[in-house]
């Protein structure tokens, strides 16, 4: 099982053992995936953009039409306790909000909200081998982000990681890491759990996040790219557009700043613009930015 099994997992208000922290089999969420859920990382023992991830977390579960029962300062100090109860410095944490068993009906309007917060010891992606960071390969999904009239795209909602996982699975089971989705016009899009940037001719480009996941590394990078002046751009873009870049990475929570070497039989390079945004990013976890 995930993490450390001798750990204590917040449920509702209480710590509980890691063992103990279980769910009725007709909860809600199980059935329809009516829940939402953060990835944290902490550095050092403290939660990098806390502030931002629990607001979020509540904003996705408005968008689900539910209530977080706990405030976002209950929530900031309920996380902080997980890391601290579990000894941990760095870390994944996991805050996830489902309704309960109390009735199966679609609508979720009758059932209780539980919020559980778990973390486990994550070490950094940035780890590199022969004075490089290793990139990763992707290949495309057959699945596409969906219009906002689809479902709560801007929502960090369960239900809506299906696509993602399909696409993921099929990439992990033809030898590569991760699948990039186009959206539902064509455009480029992100990746299963990762935005993605391009750079070309020395400008950094972003597609528009208007039908996923507006990612806080995603905004975090695009405040580096202004504080140092790199030319920077939103705007959609269509799949020839990639195969020309100069330079591809995605960015995520987890992921951080991770370098795209390739994209089905495209090759890429790790450039400069890819290292500064991972030193700048390095120092930013590490509070010196
Ligand atoms: N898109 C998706 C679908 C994600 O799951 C994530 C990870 N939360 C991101 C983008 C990146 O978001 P963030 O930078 O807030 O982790």
């Amino acid at each position: 099982m995930l993490g450390d099994e001798k750990g204590k997992i917040w449920i509702d208000g209480q710590l509980v053992d890691w063992a103990d922290a279980k769910i009725h089999v007709l909860s809600h969420t199980l059935h329809y995936g009516s829940g939402v859920f953060e990835g944290e990382r902490a550095y050092r023992g403290k939660i990098f953009k806390m502030q931002e991830h629990h607001e979020r977390f509540h904003t996705s579960a408005n968008m689900v039409d539910f209530e977080i029962p706990y405030s976002v300062q209950q929530i900031n100090k309920a996380a902080e306790e997980v890391i601290r109860i579990n000894n941990l410095t760095e870390a994944y944490v996991r805050p996830v909000a489902w309704h309960g068993p109390e009735s199966l009906s679609v609508a979720s309007t009758a059932n209780s909200v539980h919020v559980a917060i778990a973390a486990w010891k994550w070490t950094s992606y940035f780890e590199i081998k022969d004075g490089q960071v290793p990139g990763i390969r992707l290949m495309w999904s057959d699945y596409v982000r969906p219009a906002p009239n689809v479902g709560p795209v801007f929502a960090k909602a369960n239900g809506q990681y299906i696509s993602g996982m399909l696409g993921k699975n099929k990439a992990m089971k033809g030898g590569y890491d991760d699948a990039i989705m186009l959206d539902y016009r064509g455009y480029v899009a992100e990746c299963t759990g990762a935005n993605l940037f391009i750079v070309k001719g020395g400008v950094l480009i972003t597609p528009i996040a208007d039908c996923f996941l507006n990612g806080i590394t995603r905004k975090t990078i695009i405040e580096i790219a202004h504080e140092k002046g790199i030319p920077f751009m939103e705007k959609h873009f269509y799949p020839d557009e990639l195969v020309q870049a100069d330079e591809v990475f995605i960015t995520g929570t987890a992921v951080e700043v991770q370098p795209i070497t390739e994209i089905g039989t495209q090759k890429y390079k790790i450039g400069s613009i890819t290292m500064q945004m991972i030193e700048a990013y390095k120092k930013c976890i590490n509070g010196e930015a």
